[in-house]
């Protein structure tokens, strides 16, 4: 099956992706979950230290060492570390980094085995509810540059842990009602989670064949229905399914195979804006657009604009800006952001027109290719976060910016053909339901070269 295709790896171990092996893998997560737990709290600890201690610390130069000051190398693990890897494992792998070791998962389910254990009502359930906290967060975070400050990041991410720790405290028996329905950043990772080559691969027949076990059923941390798991969108990939009722088997399948086989009805639309205007507009304008003299520019002539209004002077939160640093001008961040939403708008709304053309205004169509452009958003953004720990190794006098745009061509020529060939195989599938079938790849080969040409060519930081 093409599922199943081996890719083979040259280890003295033999072929680490041999099938079986994979299984094996699976297996193995399901049986060691007592040592998973170990290590959750493990990293529950380092994660609450790094994320704590800094923040009671005298704030640190900016500019110092990340091994002079505990804030500088808490940056570097959160931001320059974390980060990038997480977003790259996520498109290749899945979302393990989710099930086996996100400190918020393991606090959430913790809290909510001894919580009130109440059914998640239907506004936490809203669809679009991750996706608007995870654009708000990120508004918040780089209008006042909340990376480069200790108490920002304690409130931010810490904000989130605790919101977890409320919701398990709240919500659900002993289940991660956060992961499932409210975690910001599962917005982003469902998505990517899509294009991976790993899987929990449920054999239906085998399932129904099986008898009951004496065990009961799966102890799904994100409340799914396992006989029916079809996609990786929420599957944390925590492995506690593994070999249920002989049925239940991590496996290979080709890269983006999910999307590349997606039917009408499972093209969503919250999704697809959540592609268009957050994967792709909100995080180009955060990690590329907002580098750029045309974004400076751009917002100095907002402030111009605004001009020194009292109102903005004197009545809004002015405490809330004043621990970023770097931004203590409140009209200032505000023409900042009215630039950060204006590239968002515009990015977004051309990449989506283009798609609609090249569909030939076949919404559902539209919606599919976008679902294919992610692995070419998923890459760029990865590389924004590269670019930040690029500054800061910048700032420990390792000055490697020279290779950024050989990273980018690596890695904007990997994420276009990824796409391409996603749309190609989606296109072959969807023969039996589009009208209009001809003179759809090329045009949306234009836009994703236009975009994979915007994510070459954004701006350098200096
Ligand atoms: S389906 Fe549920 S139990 Fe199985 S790996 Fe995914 S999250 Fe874990």
């Amino acid at each position: 099956m093409e599922h199943e295709r081996v890719i083979f790896f040259p280890l003295h171990g033999g072929n680490v992706f041999a099938p079986e092996r994979v299984k094996a893998f699976g297996d193995l997560l399901q049986r060691r979950q007592d040592r998973i737990r170990k290590l959750q709290w493990g990293i529950v600890a380092v994660y609450l230290f790094l994320l704590v201690t800094p923040a009671c610390l005298p704030e640190a130069e900016a500019r110092t060492g990340v091994f002079d000051s505990l804030a500088r190398f808490a940056e570097a693990i959160f931001w320059g570390l974390w980060w990038p890897a997480v977003i790259l494992s996520m498109l290749i792998f899945g979302q393990f980094w989710c099930g086996i070791l996100c400190p918020d998962g393991t606090i959430t389910e913790f809290a909510s085995r001894h919580g009130r254990g109440l059914k998640a009502p239907g506004w936490l359930r809203k669809p679009a509810l991750p996706l608007l906290l995870f654009s708000l967060i990120t508004f918040y975070e780089h209008l006042i540059d909340a990376f480069r400050s200790a108490q920002i990041t304690l409130l931010i991410i810490g904000g989130t842990s605790l919101a977890s720790l409320c919701t398990g405290l709240i919500f659900g028996q002993g289940k991660r009602v956060w992961c499932r329905f409210v975690c910001p950043g599962a917005s982003i990772f469902s998505l990517l989670a899509r294009c991976a080559v790993l899987h929990f691969k449920v054999d239906r027949v085998a399932w129904d064949a099986a008898p009951r076990p004496a065990s009961g059923g799966v102890d799904c941390p994100p409340l799914l229905d396992v006989r029916r798991l079809k996609s990786n969108e929420k599957c944390n990939m925590c492995g506690r399914c593994s070999g249920h009722r002989q049925a239940v088997a991590l496996s290979l399948r080709a890269p983006g195979e999910e999307i590349a086989t997606l039917t009408p009805d499972d093209v969503r639309r919250w999704e697809v804006i959540g592609i268009l205007f957050v994967l792709i507009g909100l995080l180009y304008a955060v990690a590329h657009w907002s580098g750029s003299a045309w974004h400076q520019q751009l917002s100095a002539a907002l402030r111009h604009w605004l001009g020194d209004a009292a109102f903005w002077q004197a009545e809004a939160p002015r405490w809330i800006f004043s621990h970023a640093g770097a931004r203590t001008d409140l009209i200032g961040a505000v023409a900042a952001l009215s630039s950060i939403i204006g590239m968002t708008l515009t990015l977004g709304a051309l990449v989506g027109v283009g798609l609609w053309l090249a569909a030939h205004g076949q919404k559902k169509l539209a919606g599919a290719l976008a679902y294919a452009l992610i692995p070419l958003a998923g890459i760029g953004l990865a590389l924004g976060a590269v670019e930040y720990s690029l500054s800061i190794l910048a700032d420990n006098g390792v000055i490697a910016w020279s290779i950024l745009p050989w990273l980018r061509l690596a890695g904007i020529v990997t994420g276009l053909a990824w796409s391409f060939s996603i749309a190609q195989r989606l296109l072959r599938y969807w023969r039996r339901h589009l009208e209009r079938q001809t003179f759809v790849l090329p045009p949306f080969a234009a836009v994703a070269g236009l975009l994979a040409a915007a994510y070459q060519f954004a701006p350098i930081p200096a």
